[in-house]
């Protein structure tokens, strides 16, 4: 539970949630604005998800994040859905005004944000690679079709993952030219050739020991490689492009963003982002111990 009480409620729900980062996030977001608001977690099981999110509105709260496992069965209890939720099939943020929940997805956004600011080159006319194709990869492949590339690849270990999220992204935008392929170091080499940017979307990453997404050398020097995975210390993948002399980041710019973006959804201004990054850091790395 948070600290402060009093003011309006919002919060996260998920199962679990004991993990996450938002309650730091979005309280530094309150304070530097001056909000007088608390943000909760609230571990919902599958089998409470209505029930909960129902009790969670009608005892007043405005608006709320969404994480695994609900941000799909989530949109069946909104009101509305915004253009974001519609291309991602997800909803990661609610917003919930006299009985009336409108659901976003602001991973969408926030990555194309996070493009922006880390310096990325720009994929109009250009071709993508994505490894990957859950969730977040869906998420990245509505951000970057909207941005014209010429084509983009998808590579994943299972390949009818693939074919079926391209499928569903090409109803959304059926002049996009994709493929989808397998995730062996040929696939992906072969399928970088003449990318500008290339998005490690897959899990991999995420625990110790866990082997590297792809090789970097297998991407041309020119390409800028994006790992959606995050950890205190940039990730093995991120560090061994980084020392081949690659650029290369990791995805706490873009968990930024998706928050900075959910902030000004929920109270239509500016998100105090130097706060909430300070306050991302302090808590990734009060982990790392
Ligand atoms: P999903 O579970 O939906 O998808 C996982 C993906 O990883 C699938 O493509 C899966 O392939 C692939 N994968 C898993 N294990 C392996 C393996 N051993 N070898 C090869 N591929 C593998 O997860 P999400 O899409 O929701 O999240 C993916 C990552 O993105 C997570 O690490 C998450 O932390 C990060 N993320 C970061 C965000 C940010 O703000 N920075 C936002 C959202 C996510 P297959 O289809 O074959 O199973």
């Amino acid at each position: 539970m948070s600290a402060k009480t009093g003011g309006d409620r919002y919060g996260l729900i998920g199962y679990p949630v004991s993990h996450s980062l938002s309650p730091a996030i979005f309280e530094a977001a309150f304070e530097a604005m001056g909000i007088l608001a608390s943000y909760d977690l609230f571990p919902l099981p599958p089998q409470r998800l209505a029930s909960g999110l129902s009790e969670l509105i009608q005892g007043g709260v405005r608006g709320l994040n969404v994480t695994v496992p609900h941000k799909t069965s989530v949109i069946s209890l909104m009101n509305v859905l915004d253009e974001s939720a519609r291309l991602t099939g997800a909803v990661n943020t609610v917003v919930s005004v006299e009985d009336r929940q409108t659901g976003f997805n602001t991973d969408l956004g926030g990555f194309a944000d996070s493009l922006d600011a880390l310096g990325a080159p720009d994929v109009r006319g250009e071709k993508i690679l994505v490894l990957g194709a859950g969730g977040a990869a869906r998420a990245i492949l509505a951000s970057l079709a909207r941005r014209g590339p010429s084509r983009i690849l998808v590579a994943n270990r299972n390949m009818e993952n693939a074919r079926n999220l391209l499928l569903s992204i090409k109803g959304f935008f059926p002049d996009l030219k994709s493929d989808a392929l397998g995730f062996g170091p040929e696939d992906i080499q072969t399928a970088a050739e003449g990318a500008v940017l290339c998005v490690q979307a897959t899990s991999l990453g995420l625990k110790p020991g866990d082997p590297l997404p792809a090789e970097p050398s297998l991407f041309p020097r020119a390409c800028f490689l994006f790992d959606l995975v995050y950890g205190p210390e940039n990730t093995p993948f991120v560090r061994k492009a980084l020392d081949l002399g690659y650029q290369a980041v990791d995805g706490k710019e873009m968990l930024l963003r998706q928050a900075a973006r959910t902030f000004s959804i929920w109270f239509g201004r500016e998100a105090p982002l130097e706060a909430m990054r300070q306050a991302m850091n302090r808590k990734v790395f009060s982990r790392s111990g």
